[in-house]
């Protein structure tokens, strides 16, 4: 009996966080949203460029954490980018896939032990752009040297899971132009950062009861709100390197959202000191809009 109370419990618990997929974004308000960005003008010639997908194995539950599945669907999405070269590594790039590599984008869970960082620091140095997307800000240890690589960094500390309303902090950055200042998602922030918050460039926050996240770890009766980073963007001062971190991503339909398309696009456009409009159409691109 005791057991079956256990298994009530425990999928009555699974029930309960369950969250719902966001309803589809509005074809107008994309529109508009697409309208107010700089496209690039016509025939001017689009600096090729060579993007590394680089994924790894799998972890929580279904349509969550899918690292495989976002590699084997981005991968042609880009590819459908003009000028555009799309490579793949999984679990980790072998050093001969670092060469020609103009920006690195990874969405996996790693250690970021010394090794990976110096493979990091180096892409960096020679002006390689680097984005990681959710789980991907999560470091195993020394999360100083990797907050100096990615601005900050994440000890599997606070998280929650479910409905967002994410506030732009930064209206006049590039990769915000024309989106909402507050958008809704159904994903997952994290804090707190290890870090010096003030090396990096917050694009969006989430208001969060810091001490009521769904680890419950701390403080339970503490209501204390606080706006914390769910975009940022990084400029290393011992490197080259531009660094665009997303928390976001924990979802896999918030991949198919066309405002989070339209902030990884252009984040990963920025980090590769290119224009941050070029993946624009990318955006909606096999996406499910409201008439
Ligand atoms: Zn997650």
């Amino acid at each position: 009996m005791k057991y079956r109370w256990t298994t009530l419990a425990a999928l009555l618990g699974t029930w309960l966080q369950a969250a719902e997929a966001p309803a589809p974004r509005l074809r107008s308000e994309v529109a508009a949203v697409l309208n107010r960005a700089q496209q690039p003008e016509p025939g001017a010639p689009l600096r090729p460029l060579h993007i590394l997908l680089v994924a790894g194995p799998k972890d929580h539950g279904p349509g969550e954490h899918d690292y495989p599945a976002w590699q084997k669907q981005w991968t042609p999405l880009l590819a459908r980018a003009a000028n555009v070269k799309v490579s793949t590594a999984f679990p980790w790039p072998r050093p001969e896939q670092w060469d020609g590599v103009d920006l690195a984008v990874f969405y996996l869970k790693t250690k970021w032990d010394a090794g990976q960082l110096a493979e990091i620091k180096r892409f960096q140095d020679r002006g390689g752009g680097v984005v990681t997307i959710h789980w991907a800000i999560g470091c195993d240890r020394d999360w100083p040297s990797h907050a100096q690589r990615f601005g900050l960094s994440y000890r599997s500390a606070s998280y929650r899971h479910g409905p967002v309303d994410l506030k732009l902090t930064a209206l006049d950055h590039p990769v915000v132009l024309g989106l909402p200042p507050s958008m809704h998602f159904v994903d997952e922030p994290y804090w707190p950062f290890i870090g010096d918050a003030s090396r990096v460039t917050v694009l969006a926050t989430s208001a969060e009861k810091i001490y009521r996240g769904d680890d419950r770890r701390r403080n339970p009766g503490d209501e204390t709100v606080e706006a914390v980073p769910v975009f940022w963007t990084y400029e290393p001062a011992d490197s080259q390197g531009r660094v665009f971190v997303s928390i976001f991503g924990h979802y896999m339909w918030t991949f198919d959202d066309p405002y989070f398309r339209l902030l990884l696009l252009r984040g990963m456009a920025w980090a590769a000191r290119d224009r941050p409009y070029r993946f624009d159409r990318l955006a909606v691109d096999g996406v499910e809009l409201a008439d």
